[in-house]
């Protein structure tokens, strides 16, 4: 922590060229777009799905479709939006038909996401549903019995509450799922209070903020 915002979200941009050009992803063939990742370069709270879905493939955005409008609707709830956050996805490329990331798909994403966390430096990340869970934990243990419960992991260098949460699309399948998922949302300003008071007062920066928006696609 402590490279200047500006600095970090160049590098941000260079990466975002960088995947769009050199992205030896098998799923390159069939996908539309390279779904980055959108939303504050400089969040303190990112958030981690699993892959892009048809509407994301064709926008290049994540989180654009059933399961993105109630992302929406629970960060509308806890006061935020997506301007307050980062999203991103454990893959960067749709995989066929939406069928589960493989595990080679995995492997050649997981240094894109890991850079963005680097550069990001977010100190809350909540995974959404099993893949991201089991990925950025490190352990094989899956979303139903860590739901809820945050974890304190260092990852990409960096010292973070991890706080895995049901993948929105599983609450659009089930009305306890998404009361539970509402439940979990109400306690992620506490998390992002703790964890500031943890990190302490950022350096204050000449000529006000410096965070910025990373609206990137296509
Ligand atoms: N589901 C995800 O995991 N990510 C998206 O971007 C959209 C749906």
């Amino acid at each position: 922590m402590g490279r200047p915002a500006r600095e970090r979200r160049a590098e941000l941009v260079e990466l975002y060229r960088e995947l769009h050009d050199d992205h030896g992803c098998p799923l390159a063939a069939t996908r539309t777009n390279v779904v980055f990742g959108m939303g504050n370069a400089d969040a303190d709270l990112m958030f981690v799905g699993e892959a892009p879905g048809a509407n994301e493939d064709l926008q290049g955005k994540p989180f654009v479709g059933h399961a993105g409008r109630l992302l929406d609707t629970l960060l509308g709830e806890i006061g935020l939006d997506r301007g307050d956050t980062f999203i991103a996805n454990v893959l960067k490329c749709r995989p066929p038909g939406n069928r589960d990331p493989l595990p080679e798909e995995i492997a050649e994403c997981e240094p894109y996401l890991m850079r963005q966390i680097a550069l990001i430096e977010p100190i809350v990340i909540c995974t959404l549903g099993n893949f991201a869970t089991k990925l950025l934990s490190g352990s094989p243990i899956g979303i139903t019995k860590v739901c809820g419960r945050p974890q304190t992991r260092e990852i990409a260098g960096l010292d973070v509450t991890l706080y895995p949460l049901f993948h929105p699309a599983a609450a659009l399948r089930s009305s306890a799922v998404e009361q539970q998922l509402r439940e979990c949302f109400q306690r992620i300003p506490a998390l992002l209070d703790d964890a500031r008071r943890e990190r302490g007062p950022e350096p204050a920066v000449v000529g006000g903020s410096d965070a910025e928006q990373l609206d990137l696609f296509g």
